[in-house]
């Protein structure tokens, strides 16, 4: 079966025990939105407990604070009204493994998929590229704790964001499932 027939079947299982979401509000019932990693290992309904119409998930490469996560996550409390925030990066988070410089030679080489070896990335496509991609900020990480701070802190100091939100900052364990704090995120992300 193709991935589109697959996903076509599993929705209409899914739909067929709707039961009663269909009178599930438009706010998030609990209150609270996560920004988090698009990694596929994670899944934060399952390592949130979360059901559908709890809370907001906001998901990129990396769970960065990007300026598009923020719009997101202002929209989240000033419309929808959510007063706690997570943010989840994880161990093994691809964006470790290059940086913007890495990304860029890599598309400009060719626009086919790279290969990841010992040494990091490197292109195995025939071309063209492009060189587009020298105007994207890739937002890569080079250590967990230190990318959560920082998004907690840009997310607590930007002027759309009031100070009576709590900003929690987590690294999810991708061998064990586990989510850690990071103190410093922690400290960072306290409701004033
Ligand atoms: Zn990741």
């Amino acid at each position: 079966m193709s991935v589109l027939s697959e996903v076509l079947a599993s929705n209409a299982a899914y739909a067929e025990d709707f039961g009663d979401k269909g009178e599930l509000a438009l706010p998030p019932a609990r209150g609270f939105a996560i920004l988090t990693c698009m990694d596929a290992r994670l899944d934060p309904a399952k390592y949130a407990g979360l059901a559908e119409g709890d809370a907001h998930v906001i998901r990129n490469a990396g769970g960065r604070a990007s300026d598009d996560a923020i719009r997101s996550l202002v929209i989240s409390y000033k419309l929808l009204g959510t007063k706690e925030w997570f943010v989840i990066h994880h161990s093994n988070c691809g964006m470790e493994f290059f940086t913007d410089d890495v990304i860029r030679g890599l598309l400009a080489s060719s626009l086919e998929t790279a290969a990841l070896g010992d040494d990091g990335f490197y292109d195995v496509g025939t071309g063209p590229g492009a060189r587009e991609g020298d105007y994207i900020d890739w937002l890569t990480i080079t250590d967990q704790a230190d990318s959560v701070t920082e998004d907690v802190r840009r997310i607590k100091a930007h002027p759309l964001v009031p100070a009576g939100i709590g900003v929690y900052g987590y690294i999810y364990d991708v061998t064990t499932g586990r989510l850690v704090e990071v103190p410093a995120a922690t400290e960072a992300g306290r409701a004033g």
